[in-house]
């Protein structure tokens, strides 16, 4: 097995049950993905749309490929037929077009609503506050081409261990928000949460889906 293919089925081995994992193959070519492929992955990250879109067209077919960039809503159309969850659902406007998009061409597209909870780094997704308006907006029970999954976050880019685990925390804690305005329904099972620096910690709060690139495919060449 290549070091992609070892590497790949060593994270795998050690997740907790019901921790799933997102190979994040962003800026990697198609050869990397095939390796994971070989070793028995099928679900893959990316984070542009035209990039996410060329390599679902070029690569097998059972493939999962998620989305988890921010996703401009012009690139719905183009993508939607290619995705199977879209983590970086950021606003109301963008969870509509995505769910007509869907509806239009006969497709249940998977969705997480973004969090920001980290001071820095992104300025995409629902801050907690947000959150909790729009988990009371009426919109909310008229949509039918997406199902509502659950949420995705990261933590601050800090050292500080503590500070990291309170944002994980409070990631999970919208998610349980989520989950009860849903009436519990089963299909909301999915917390986003955890890169390869620091998805231990993101476990131990609480994910149930990790997103990892560097340590399985190495630095990216930007
Ligand atoms: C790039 C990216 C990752 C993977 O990060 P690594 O540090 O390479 O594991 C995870 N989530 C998102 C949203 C990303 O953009």
């Amino acid at each position: 097995m290549t070091g992609i293919g070892q590497r790949i089925s060593h994270i795998k081995a050690t997740l907790p049950d019901g921790v799933t994992l997102v190979a994040v193959s962003k800026f990697h070519p198609a050869e990397a993905i095939m390796e994971a492929y070989d070793a028995g992955h099928r679900v893959f990250g990316e984070s542009r749309a035209n990039e996410l879109i060329t390599k679902a067209k070029t690569l097998p077919g059972d493939i999962e490929w998620h989305f988890i960039g921010h996703l401009q809503t012009n690139k719905v159309r183009s993508i939607i037929p290619h995705v199977k969850c879209i983590h970086s659902i950021d606003s109301m406007r963008l969870l509509k077009l995505v769910d007509s998009e869907s509806t239009r061409i006969g497709q249940c597209t998977d969705i997480l609503l973004q969090l920001h909870v980290a001071r820095e780094e992104t300025k995409f997704g629902f801050s907690p506050e947000e959150f909790d308006l729009l988990l009371e907006s009426r919109d909310f029970d008229n949509l039918a081409g997406v199902r509502i999954r659950g949420v995705m976050g990261m933590a601050s880019n800090v050292e500080d261990a503590d500070r990291i685990k309170d944002d994980f925390k409070a990631i999970r804690a919208c998610f349980d928000r989520l989950k009860k305005r849903l009436a519990d329904n089963a299909a909301c099972d999915t917390v986003s949460m955890g890169m390869s620096h620091d998805y231990h910690a993101a476990i131990d709060c609480g994910s149930t889906m990790v997103r990892i690139g560097t340590t399985i495919f190495g630095e990216r060449e930007y």
